[in-house]
């Protein structure tokens, strides 16, 4: 289940969310998909989870990126199977270091205290993100 947390610039309240957990499917061409919770496609549902992707910050560009987090070796039934056969050791998985597809600086989920890209000011926790 996707969550995160919502950072806001202490002087021109610029605002950025940073979030994990999201379910991505492959699709038939080999595409990474989002796999969805409400408007899930009959495609989605076909392909099962295949792992976790996470949007976070970028301190390079400046920009929230989305990387794969986890992979399972073969699809599940759907994200609640998702969810519990990532804390289960006899299910196999791969976990990622997240970094950025453009410089492939490492992605961070901590904004608190670094500077924001608009005016200078600083990021602080102003709330927390559920899907
Ligand atoms: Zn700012
Ligand atoms: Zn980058």
């Amino acid at each position: 289940m996707p969550f995160g947390f919502v950072y806001q610039c202490n002087k021109c309240s610029h605002e950025l969310t940073v979030s994990s957990g999201w379910e991505f499917y492959i699709d038939s061409n080999g595409a990474r998909k989002r796999y969805g919770h409400l408007g899930r496609s009959a495609e989605a549902k076909q392909a099962g989870v295949k792992g976790f992707t996470a949007e976070w910050y970028c301190p390079k560009c400046q920009q929230i990126k989305e990387a794969v987090i986890a992979e399972f070796s073969s699809p599940r039934n759907g994200p609640l199977d998702a969810c519990l056969a990532y804390s289960d050791p006899a299910v196999e998985h791969k976990d990622f270091l997240a970094v950025c597809d453009k410089c492939g600086s490492i992605l961070v989920e901590d904004m608190k205290s670094l500077p924001c890209p608009k005016c200078g000011g600083i990021f602080r926790e102003s709330g927390r993100f559920m899907s």
